[in-house]
């Protein structure tokens, strides 16, 4: 089953519950954390229901839900008793990280409770294969950790104030991924999650038994902490290069991705993109930019390539805090600053394939003001197409354009689970039988 384009909201996996059962929770909530472990205060429900869903227009005009109350676990141990006394009541659970997900995912669709995970940010443990954190760890802090003890992660997303059980429940890629793929590809080793059940209990998962569980949207359990892979740390530099067109630099960026050893990250975007993004002098108006995380062996290479493709080398950074800088300028916060400075004009398309680069006039133009921002995938060109945002119609009708076009197209304009959602249904049925984890996320 493919994917919608947009979300068409219905009832459908709708608990069964009601105000009695919200209050007879808070009751429970209220013996089990403490008068601070919970809260119906309207600015707390505001909080606990936004997310970065205001990047797509078509889902900012819809009411995604609001939560009935909001609970803080500062324990993991506590995270078990949470679920079992929402079970009982028959109230859903959504789980929460830094609320950055841009699909509303983590807005609870029928209300309920919202399990805010952010203050279980403990980091257990770092060898040299894995880092094990609490889920509400923020991904920054543990690639911090992580280079502390000669490490990387193997990846992060541009969030970087996302949390560890965020960042695997609802991303899936980011600064590391030209190299290993998305995040449900062999990135965690383990997990502690717990179920939708009534007798729910902390349930350890190694290897292949924890793979299925990211990416769900936290519709098959709770994450509590889990463990992900490390690998030495390499000497990074951070290259900016410009160009004369936006064609000169996705060609670039293109063939910059076979050098070796491989980068941790490139991003590329034409002139009107860059002059959104915060002033910095690597970025020169009028000009097209590749950035990139390079290996510093790779560096002369890599120079010598953008000189060849007709570009110039504007700036070479070393140290984490450019590193993150960088990744947070990738993904999908071009767009985001391209809303910023022009705002309630901009949608976005998620796209892939080769065409992005071999075929970009003819992609660009699907949309109309149609402008790519660039990243380098595994393996392929992936990306942003922001277009001028008109109505949901026109949204819907350039994805058969741009698939004649050979591009690969995925929609951040609806909330279903989009990854293998058969699979994950089957999964959540077993491990959440009354559907009260995050309902309301099946097509
Ligand atoms: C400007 C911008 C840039 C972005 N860039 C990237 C990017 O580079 N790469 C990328 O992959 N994504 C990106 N995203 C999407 C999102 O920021 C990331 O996926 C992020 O890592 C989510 O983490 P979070 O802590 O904010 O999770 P949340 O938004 O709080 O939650 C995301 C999903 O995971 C579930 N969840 C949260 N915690 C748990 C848990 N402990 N157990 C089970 N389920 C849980 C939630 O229910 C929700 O469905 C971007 C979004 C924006 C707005």
């Amino acid at each position: 089953m493919t994917s919608p384009v947009i979300a068409v909201g219905t009832d459908d996996g709708r608990p069964d519950f009601g105000p009695g059962d919200v209050d007879a929770l808070a009751d429970d909530l209220l013996a089990l954390l403490g008068p601070r472990g919970i809260s119906t205060l309207p600015r707390a429900l505001e909080r606990a229901g936004r997310d970065g869903s205001g990047m797509s227009p078509i889902l900012s005009a819809q009411d995604l839900g609001t939560p009935d109350l909001v609970c803080y676990p500062r324990t993991a141990e506590v995270v078990p008793a949470i679920v079992r006394a929402a079970v009982a009541r028959g109230v859903p659970i959504t789980t929460r990280g830094k609320g950055t997900g841009n699909y509303g995912q983590v807005i609870p669709r029928f209300g309920g409770l919202v399990l805010d995970m952010t203050s279980l940010n403990g980091i257990h443990e770092i060898t040299d294969q894995t880092i094990t954190a609490q889920a509400g760890a923020r991904m920054i802090n543990l690639e911090q950790t992580a280079w502390g003890s000669g490490s990387q992660l193997w990846m992060y997303p541009s969030t970087v104030q996302s949390t560890l059980g965020g960042f695997l429940g609802g991303g899936s890629a980011g600064t590391g991924t030209i190299v290993h793929g998305r995040n449900h590809e062999g990135f965690v080793t383990a997990l502690d999650v717990v179920y939708g059940t009534e007798d729910a209990e902390l349930v350890h998962l190694e290897g292949a038994d924890a793979q299925p569980f990211v990416h769900t949207y936290g519709v098959a359990g709770v994450i509590v902490n889990a463990s992900v892979r490390v690998e030495p740390l390499q000497e990074w530099r951070c290259l900016y290069a410009s160009f004369g067109s936006t064609r000169e630099a996705f060609d670039a960026a293109h063939r910059l991705s076979s050098v070796e050893p491989r980068p941790r990250l490139l991003s590329a975007d034409g002139p009107t993109i860059i002059e959104a993004l915060p002033a910095d002098p690597a970025f020169v108006r009028g000009r097209a930019n590749v950035r990139g995380i390079i290996d510093a062996r790779a560096l002369e290479e890599s120079t010598d390539l953008i000189a060849r493709a007709g570009g110039r080398v504007e700036a070479v950074r070393e140290g984490i805090a450019e590193t993150i800088k960088l990744s947070t300028l990738s993904y999908n916060h071009p767009t985001w600053w391209l809303q910023k400075s022009q705002p309630d004009r901009w949608f976005h398309m998620e796209v892939r394939g080769d065409a992005l680069v071999t075929r970009l006039e003819e992609v660009e133009k699907v949309y109309e003001g149609g402008m790519l921002h660039l990243e380098v995938g595994h393996g392929m060109m992936f990306g942003m197409l922001n277009g001028i945002y008109r109505n949901p119609q026109q949204v819907i009708d350039g994805v058969a354009a741009l698939e004649e076009l050979g591009v690969g197209v995925h929609s951040p304009h609806q909330w279903y689970v989009d990854l293998d959602a058969e699979r994950v249904q089957a999964l959540a049925a077993r491990t959440d039988p009354k559907g009260l984890l995050n309902p309301g996320r099946w097509m």
